[in-house]
């Protein structure tokens, strides 16, 4: 009863709000293992760091100025390129690179998943249909 009524208020809170996205968990990772690392640093500036990181992921993900924080994420998420998936939801990403191999369209660049344990396998390009050869 009162895990629901906090997640409803939660919930009311982010209405029309950015919320967390790729950058906002990166930006508060780092902050985490600056936190980590400074345990056994005790230095003031790494201190002072973790929190204007901290603070700057609170900001983002409380603004309402929806265009701009996804901007600056789509540029983010550009810079990730494949890692993004892992950042978004880790448990996913495993399991899908357990259980299928990607490869890019030597034509166009387009990544394509082929499940694994297939042999080899001849891959066509869903966007330019160009064919190419793959081992799963
Ligand atoms: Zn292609």
């Amino acid at each position: 009863m009162a895990k629901q009524d906090w997640q409803k208020k939660a919930a009311e809170w982010l209405r029309g709000r950015n919320g967390s996205d790729e950058l906002g968990i990166c930006v508060s990772l780092v902050a985490l293992i600056l936190v980590i690392v400074n345990i056994f640093l005790n230095s003031f500036i790494i201190s002072v760091i973790a929190l204007v990181l901290i603070g700057y992921t609170f900001w983002r993900s409380a603004s309402r100025n929806l265009e701009a924080r996804e901007n600056e994420n789509g540029v983010f998420c550009e810079f990730l390129g494949p890692v993004r998936p892992w950042v978004r939801n880790p448990v996913q990403a495993f399991s899908e690179a357990r259980a299928y191999r990607h490869f890019k369209c030597p034509e166009c660049g387009q990544r394509v998943r082929v499940p694994r344990g297939k042999g080899k396998v001849r891959v066509r390009c869903p966007k330019c249909s160009t064919k190419f050869d793959a081992r799963s």
